[in-house]
């Protein structure tokens, strides 16, 4: 068998953290199979859906690196023909009719079962009732004839074995009364006529399946297999909130996390293997089952993801993460870097890297190399130049104007050389140095910094400071 999974948001919003994973998880369990993960969009609320947002969604995909095997992705609301044509099929089977209940009436059984203390749901009056007999005026809406004996049993990847008396689960309507089919109606078709084999999916839709899985057999059609996954929960376990992360993936994308990283994170976040923790997207393919799906609801944990993310950043191509932290400062500075700065920026990663948890902290540890002159100088930097430094470091300068090898040891070298001739510490002039070269008091070994500026810089840089 060829599994075939889906992915169907609805586009009301941005493509959220949670149907990201829900996405990675059925396009990891395709990959894994060797079959299909396809995408369709369910469009059928039209006061809430968007091109805007269909368009968030694409681009959140690929952001992602998940890609969909169907070139033409389906719109819902497009196929209500279709969907209208299966409850056609229902009426004349029988297993379908049409409930001319008004909305008033409805309301007034409501009450009545209310107030007997009896639940709550439609009781079937126009299964038996002669059509002939409906009042004048009332557009009637299409009910499935739901059995109402036996029991319907769920048999879910995740959640195990479930089963609802079918006494519970009232005639479902199918089209309403303007004739526009259900989500119902429409999700069951749609994934029928696209074969699917596998619905992995939030486990909110849980209770719908009892619905559908009527409607599939009534259908005569075959049910696909499914996995229903539990919720991500916020650090405290309380509903995930925006302040504990729940955003769109862009979101993500732009506090510097890598598309690599998060599918890592996500990964882990309500699936396991032993205990790795960094599981590449190869071998997530090769290892990703639904029997390791968990069963609780997973909390997110933005250390977590930072101390991945840091991982994947320390992994990755210097020129990649360059290019991304160019990006990142032309953006925040309004100018775009030269090419000599990219080439600079690139030379740098690998100090920088170790350090930095995404790519926002990236950026901010490498904006001093290719800021503009002079460098604005942070308070404790400012400490650092006090005059007595200050003298020291113009001695410093004279020193390294005539030094010829600007490699970091030689500068180290001839550092220490001062140092002693003074009988100061190191420090003494290094820290004044890293105040004036990166206009802060933390950075990368400041001597590797000053040779990768190259001499005309760190004078330039060392004259600004000291004032001639
Ligand atoms: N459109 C639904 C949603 O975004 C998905 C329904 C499903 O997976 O069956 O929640």
């Amino acid at each position: 068998m060829t599994v075939v999974t889906r992915f169907p948001p609805s586009p009301t919003g941005f493509l959220h953290i949670g149907s990201a994973r829900t996405a990675l998880f059925n396009w990891l369990y395709a990959r894994h199979r060797g079959g299909k993960f396809l995408l369709r969009i369910e469009d059928t609320d039209r006061e809430r859906s968007t091109g805007e947002s269909v368009r968030t969604i694409f681009e959140g995909l690929r952001w992602l690196e998940l890609d969909w095997d169907n070139e033409d992705v389906p719109m819902q609301f497009e196929r209500r023909g279709r969907h209208a044509a299966a409850a056609r099929e229902l009426l004349e089977k029988g297993l379908a009719y049409y409930c001319y209940c008004s909305p008033e009436e409805l309301e007034a059984r409501r009450a009545e079962q209310k107030a007997k203390g009896l639940p709550m749901r439609y009781d079937g009056i126009w299964r038996a009732r002669d059509p002939k007999d409906a009042p004048p005026g009332i557009k009637p809406v299409v009910r499935l004839k739901a059995p109402q004996d036996g029991v319907t049993t769920l048999k879910d990847h995740v959640r195990g074995e479930v089963t609802v008396r079918n006494s519970q689960l009232d005639d479902l309507i199918l089209l309403r009364a303007d004739g526009t089919p259900t989500y119902m109606l429409s999700v069951v078709v749609d994934d029928h006529d696209m074969g699917i084999t596998h619905v992995i999916r939030g486990d909110d839709h849980f209770t719908n399946t009892f619905r559908q899985a009527q409607i599939i057999k009534a259908l005569g059609w075959k049910q696909p297999e499914y996995a229903h996954i539990p919720l991500i929960l916020g650090p405290d376990g309380t509903k995930l909130s925006k302040r504990h992360g729940a955003l769109g993936v862009s979101a993500y994308r732009d506090m510097g996390y890598l598309p690599e990283a998060m599918r890592n994170y996500l990964l882990r976040l309500g699936w396991s293997h032993g205990d790795d923790e960094i599981i590449s997207t190869g071998q997530a393919i090769q290892w990703f089952d639904l029997e390791h799906v968990q069963s609780s609801p997973a909390r997110f944990d933005f250390a977590k993801l930072d101390s991945i993310n840091g991982h994947y950043l320390r992994e990755a191509k210097d020129s990649r993460l360059a290019k991304d932290v160019a990006g990142r400062l032309a953006a925040s500075s309004g100018v775009d870097l030269n090419d000599a700065q990219k080439a600079l920026l690139e030379k740098a990663m690998p100090g920088l890297k170790t350090r930095a948890k995404t790519l926002r902290e990236l950026a901010e540890s490498a904006a001093f190399y290719v800021a503009a002159r002079p460098l604005p100088l942070s308070d404790k930097a400012r400490k650092l130049l006090a005059s007595g430094a200050l003298d020291l470091l113009k001695e410093f300068a004279r020193i390294l104007e005539k030094q010829g090898d600007f490699s970091a040891p030689a500068i180290e070298a001839a550092c220490r050389g001062l140092a002693e001739a003074k009988g100061k510490k190191l420090g003494d002039i290094a820290q004044p140095l890293r105040a004036a070269l990166t206009g802060g008091t933390t950075s990368p070994p400041i001597f590797e910094v000053a040779s990768l500026l190259g001499k005309d810089e760190v004078l330039a840089r060392m004259r600004d400071v000291s004032g001639h």
